[in-house]
């Protein structure tokens, strides 16, 4: 950490400065002269408060050079992670795919859709039991039972499963489940990333529609504080100005996370965009731009979908992408 001190701060100042630091465990040494002067901070900064910090009598600013989630962080862990789920291997080069509907709506439909995707090149089977709707008369999920419905369809098929998570009192209900999905409107809920950090199992933690990606690493950091070293983080829109998609689909958010962090990363184009039409091109944008897989929502009849059917591709619509996504895939890898 470095403190900038103000241009004609008294030696008092700087005296009780030094003081705070050192009291934080850090070694704290005065540098250079005249107008511009520095105190450079040496040790583990994570618990000091910055602010209170930049508040002090004579000091212009405080710049941390290290981030604030050493876990997740790619400076402690240069390898990428690769997450294990059965058979299915996601991040450091190994692309996953996520598919299956908005919301699991009866037995029959997630046992007659699980092994179709798996035909067309789905490897983990996604289905929403308990729903988080804008609206509290919207459909909400067929809950518990629908958690069930997905566990037998995921092992009938051979696939892995993952379904939203909203409460830590639901974490007995997801026993069968492989993966706890953490939803974008609880990317914050503190009490929810302990306790699912805390569970033993893998994570796919969503963006906040209005959360930075320095607030994606500190929720991830949460989860891996807790003890959970698998979490596949998911870039699935964000709110902008633009009302012509359902969000504005942040793709330089793959890139700057991979950089920033050793955890996969992928891309939710069915959320961000809300249109069924704008999925395909979003899709292959997202793979191009080195995501480590796609969550896709599909539909054997959207038309009729309980929950977020405009967004959702048919099951043939998914089995082309797949296609196409695999021809994009070889693109990189040759040129790789
Ligand atoms: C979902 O994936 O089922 C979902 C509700 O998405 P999000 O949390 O991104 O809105
Ligand atoms: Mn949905």
């Amino acid at each position: 950490m470095v403190v900038i001190i103000r241009d004609g701060a008294g030696e008092e100042a700087i005296r009780a400065v030094i003081a705070r630091l050192e009291s934080f465990g850090l070694r704290a040494e005065l540098v250079g002269g005249g107008r511009r002067r520095l105190i450079a901070a040496i040790g583990d900064a994570g618990r000091l408060d910055t602010e209170l910090l930049r508040a002090m009598e004579g000091v212009e600013d405080v710049r941390r050079v290290s981030e604030p989630y050493p876990l997740c962080g790619r400076h402690a862990h240069p390898d990428d992670t690769v997450l294990k789920l059965g058979g299915v291997r996601i991040g450091g080069g190994q692309f996953a795919m996520i598919a299956g509907p908005c919301a699991v709506e009866s037995r029959e439909q997630i046992l007659s859709l699980a092994p179709r995707l798996k035909a067309a090149g789905a490897q983990i089977l996604r289905g929403g039991a308990f729903k988080p709707r804008s609206s509290p008369y919207a459909f909400q999920g067929r809950g518990a039972e629908a958690l069930g419905w997905l566990a037998e369809a995921g092992k009938a098929a051979g696939l892995p499963t993952v379904s939203e998570i909203l409460s830590p009192e639901q974490l007995p209900l997801f026993e069968q489940i492989d993966l706890l999905q953490i939803g974008a409107r609880s990317m914050q809920n503190t009490e929810l990333l302990k306790a699912v950090g805390g569970a033993g199992k893998p994570v796919l933690l969503k963006r906040s529609p209005a959360g930075t990606l320095r607030e994606l690493l500190l929720a991830a950091e949460y989860l891996m504080a807790g003890s959970c070293g698998e979490i596949i983080l998911c870039e699935r829109g964000v709110r902008g100005f633009e009302t012509e998609t359902r969000f504005t689909l942040d793709l330089s958010a793959v890139p700057v996370l991979k950089e920033k962090t050793h955890l996969p990363v992928i891309v939710d184009p069915s959320h961000a965009t809300g249109c069924v039409r704008f999925v395909r091109p979003m899709a292959l944008a997202a793979a191009a731009a080195g995501a480590d897989g796609l969550m896709l929502e599909v539909h054997p009849d959207p038309q009729n979908a309980l929950s977020d059917g405009a967004q959702a591709l048919r099951p043939e619509q998914f089995e082309s992408l797949c296609a196409e996504l695999r021809r994009v895939r070889e693109a990189l890898e040759a040129k790789a």
